[in-house]
C-alpha cells in the first residue's frame, strides 16, 4: 500500500477539482483497487487542526513512511523570503515542503503552478512564487536543480492548468504500484507518455492547418479552418495529449473552437497576459506568425505555407463536417 500526502500551496484548487473528476480510475478506485493510502488531502482529509498537523509532523520526521508527496500550487517565498504569505498548520508552507519533499520516496508536482510557478509567478510575481524544481523554464525552483527524492528521482512534473484527471491518476497509479522506473521523463521532468506529442496530434483541424486555411471566428459551432493563423493557437508547439486523451472523454479546446493557450509549457501564460496577446496570433510584418511549429524555421515555414495555400483543395475551404 503506497502512502500519499497531497498539500496545496499558492493554488486555485483547479488540479484538485480535476483529480476529483477522475473516472478511470476514480478517487475511490484508487483507494480500494489500487491500495492508495491517502494520508491527507485538502478536500478529502478527515483530520483537522492538531490531528492533521500530527500526520504532517509524523511524515516530516520519518515516524510515518511517506511514499508519494504530491504538491499543487506554487511555493510562496514572500515576503522577503519568509514564506509568511502562505501559512499552513502554524508554519510557512515552504517549510512543510522542504521537510516533506526530503522525507518522501517520490515527489510529484501537479499543475503548472507547482511545476514552474504558472500564473502566480508571472511578473511582477508579488508573492515571490516559484515551482518545486523549475522557475518557468529555468532549473532550480524552490528545491533546487539537484534535488532528488529518497528514491533518487527528480520532482515528477505533471503540468497543465489544470492537469487532465487521467494524467494525474495514471502517474499516481504507476508510482503506487512500483513502476516509477517505467516513467520516462523529458528534459522538463514531464512523463513522456503524455508530453512527447503535441496538442495538435489528433486535432480535428489538422487538415486545415496543412493547407494553411484559417478560421475567421472561434467558439462553439466553428468547425472549419485552423486556429493557428488568427487566434494564437499554440497546438503545434505545445506538448500535451489533449487531442489523444480527450477532456470529459469527448472533446478538447481546439475541437470546441478554442485555441490551445499552451498551458503545459513553462512559459504559460505567454506574453505576460498583455492586452491583445491572448487569443491573437502574434505576427511579423503583419502576416508571418512570430512563433512557428516546433522544429521548423521561418524560411522553411513560409515556403511550405505558400505551396500549401496554392495546393489547397476546395474542400479545405468549406465545412466538411455534416450533421
Ligand atoms: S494549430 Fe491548433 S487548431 Fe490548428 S490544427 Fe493545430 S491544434 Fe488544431
Ligand atoms: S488544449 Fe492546450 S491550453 Fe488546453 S488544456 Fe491542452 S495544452 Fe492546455
Amino acid at each position: 500500500m503506497a502512502s500519499v500526502l497531497w498539500l496545496q500551496g499558492g493554488a486555485c484548487s483547479g488540479n484538485t477539482m480535476s483529480f476529483l473528476n477522475a473516472e478511470e480510475p476514480n478517487v475511490v478506485d484508487l483507494i480500494t483497487d489500487f491500495g492508495l493510502d491517502l494520508l491527507w488531502h485538502p478536500s478529502l482529509g478527515m483530520e483537522l487542526g492538531k490531528q492533521a498537523q500530527k500526520i504532517f509532523w509524523d511524515c516530516a520526521q520519518g515516524k510515518r513512511p511517506l511514499d508519494i508527496f504530491v504538491f499543487e500550487g506554487t511555493v510562496m517565498m514572500g515576503p522577503d523570503g519568509t514564506g509568511r504569505y502562505d501559512m499552513f498548520a502554524d508554519r510557512p508552507m515552504k517549510d512543510w515542503v522542504t521537510d516533506l519533499a526530503n522525507a518522501a520516496q517520490i515527489v510529484v508536482a501537479i499543475g503548472d503552478c507547482a511545476c514552474w510557478g504558472g500564473i502566480p509567478a508571472t511578473e511582477p510575481n508579488p508573492t515571490d512564487s516559484t515551482g518545486l524544481q523549475f522557475h518557468k523554464r529555468e532549473r532550480g525552483g524552490f528545491l533546487g536543480p539537484d534535488f532528488r527524492s529518497k528514491m533518487g528521482l527528480p520532482v515528477i512534473n505533471i503540468p497543465g492548468c489544470p492537469a487532465h484527471p487521467d494524467w494525474i491518476t495514471q502517474i499516481i497509479v504507476a508510482l503506487a504500484t512500483g513502476r516509477a522506473g517505467d516513467i520516462a521523463l523529458d528534459e522538463l521532468h514531464r512523463p513522456q507518455t503524455f508530453f512527447k506529442t503535441f496538442t495538435q496530434t489528433g486535432c480535428t483541424r489538422v487538415q486545415f492547418f496543412e493547407y494553411k486555411q484559417p478560421t475567421t471566428s472561434f467558439g462553439e459551432g466553428t468547425r472549419t479552418g485552423c486556429l493557428f493563423y488568427e487566434f494564437g493557437c499554440r497546438g503545434p508547439m505545445t506538448h500535451s495529449p489533449c487531442n489523444r486523451i480527450l477532456w470529459n472523454r469527448q472533446s478538447s479546446k481546439t475541437r470546441a473552437g478554442m485555441p490551445c493557450t499552451g498551458c503545459t509549457e513553462p512559459e504559460f501564460p505567454f506574453f505576460d497576459l498583455a492586452p491583445g496577446t491572448v487569443f491573437k496570433t502574434q505576427k511579423v510584418s503583419g502576416m508571418i506568425p512570430k512563433e512557428i511549429p516546433e522544429g521548423s524555421d521561418h524560411l522553411t515555414y513560409m515556403a511550405h505555407a505558400a505551396a500549401a495555400r496554392i495546393a489547397a483543395p476546395q474542400w479545405s475551404k468549406e465545412d466538411m463536417f455534416v450533421v
